[in-house]
């Protein structure tokens, strides 16, 4: 039987992220940490397509919480303890320095996920963590005088004074399993950020082009975005799509992924201003034909296709468009209708909503209401945010409250 004071569970972003708080907050602590796998922290080898999009240049912590469709309200409270200004500092005080792309993404200015990993590992080290790779925890139980005993994979017992569960995203059986036989509740897992299959032809024939900024939602639910859309060869992608797929995560999950998607494709231009400007064209374009002017910066090819929804024919000039013509195109503009018949992860970055019910969890210390000594960071926990490095931004904040809490509690 091996005894330690602090077992963290899990060699992720936010179990690492956790035990190296644990072990700078409180020097000479024993931590403890498992990964079942043969390699540490290998999801952030592959996040941001092997770069690591490893914050967001967010500094505000109500708009910063704003980006997360599960957790907000408790992270809200969360980051005004750790922010992204303290990852970047956390990370430029370990010698990577960070920098931001025009979309408000932070990347190592490497360009490597690896530089990431060095980092996190050399801070483990430095704080004297005990890192053990192919050893899962197969359950965890309470011990009758405080205290918690994990079962190994590998056939030993650890006993622990405290737990970070830090395993990383919902599965059903698992950490789940035992997370809710010690009785938390586990909110059921669905995936989040995911793309959009659209049979429609058309749209399969505009695979590769990317519309800057468009409107998508879904009719009859509240859920709007605005944002890049991308045609793909099995329908929609681009930020636009993934951030709508991850407020309706658990809306499009029950309607098995079968939805009407609307799309508005100048969403700053209300009817009356797109019939002024189209009202503008005929006048200055009268013996051009409709089809070969695209307007609103929308590109030829969609353009062409807008059209023909609109039932204008390919040789209709501008001084030929009818009224209901100019009508027809109007509407097509505000409000494309898409039939969704399922959806495909995203490859850069996929997350799954669900996990432990946030309000079992005390969000100061990210210590577990029901369990003394028993902690929580990262994906394990009912929270998810959109895509541009807020996952990880959730899993430092996290990892870092809890991994200071442990310290705090196991000195005590
Ligand atoms: C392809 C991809 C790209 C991504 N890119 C980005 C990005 O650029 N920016 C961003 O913000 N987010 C990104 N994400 C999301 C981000 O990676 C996750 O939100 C983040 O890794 C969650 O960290 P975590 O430590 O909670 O979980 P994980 O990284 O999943 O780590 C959990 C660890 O626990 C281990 N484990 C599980 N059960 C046990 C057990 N019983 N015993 C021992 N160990 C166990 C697992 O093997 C795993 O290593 C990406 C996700 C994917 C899949």
């Amino acid at each position: 039987m091996h005894q330690t004071e602090l077992l963290v569970i899990g060699g992720g972003a936010a179990g690492y992220f956790g035990a190296v708080s644990a072990a700078e907050a409180r020097p000479g602590a024993r931590v403890l940490l498992l990964e079942r796998g043969p390699q540490p922290l290998a999801k952030v080898r592959i996040s941001g397509g092997g770069r690591c999009n490893v914050t967001h240049s967010c500094f505000e912590p109500r708009a910063l919480s704003s980006r997360y469709p599960r957790g907000a309200r408790p992270l809200l409270a969360a980051f005004a303890r750790f922010q992204p200004a303290d990852t970047v500092r956390w990370f430029e005080s370990r010698g990577v320095a960070l920098k931001t792309e025009a979309d408000g993404r932070m990347f190592p200015t490497t360009d490597q996920s690896e530089t990431i990993i060095e980092c996190l590992q050399t801070a483990a080290r430095a704080g004297g963590v005990d890192v053990r790779l192919r050893t899962g925890v197969d359950a965890l139980r309470p011990l009758s005088g405080g205290g918690w005993e994990a079962p190994l994979s590998t056939g030993e017992v650890v006993h622990a004074k405290q737990v970070l569960v830090a395993t990383g995203g919902c599965k059903p059986g698992g950490p789940m399993s035992w997370l809710a036989a010690l009785g938390h509740e586990v909110v059921p897992p669905v995936p989040s950020l995911f793309t959009f299959h659209i049979e429609e032809s058309w749209v399969r024939a505009l695979a590769g082009l990317a519309v800057p900024q468009a409107e998508v939602s879904v009719p009859g639910t509240s859920l709007k975005e605005v944002g890049p859309v991308l045609f793909t060869h099995w329908g929609l992608s681009g930020p636009g799509i993934l951030r709508l797929s991850a407020w309706g995560a658990r809306d499009l999950a029950s309607a098995d992924y079968c939805f009407p998607l609307r799309i508005r494709w100048c969403p700053t231009l209300n009817a009356e201003q797109i019939q002024t400007l189209l009202q503008a064209t005929r006048a200055a374009q009268q013996g051009k034909t409709v089809i070969n002017t695209p307007l609103f910066g929308l590109p030829s090819r969609l353009w062409e296709v807008l059209v023909g929804l609109s039932g204008i024919t390919p040789e209709v000039r501008w001084n030929q468009l009818p009224r209901p013509g100019v009508l027809a195109l109007i509407e097509t503009l505000l409000r494309t209708e898409l039939p969704v018949s399922g959806k495909s992860m995203n490859k850069d970055e996929f997350v799954t909503c669900g996990g432990v019910s946030l309000k079992e969890v005390e969000f100061k210390t990210m210590q577990s209401k029901l369990h003394k000594g028993l902690f929580f960071a990262g994906e394990v926990l009912d929270l998810d945010g959109i895509t541009g490095g807020f996952n990880f931004q959730a899993a430092w904040t996290t990892g870092w409250l809890a991994g200071r809490a442990m310290a705090g509690l196991a000195a005590g």
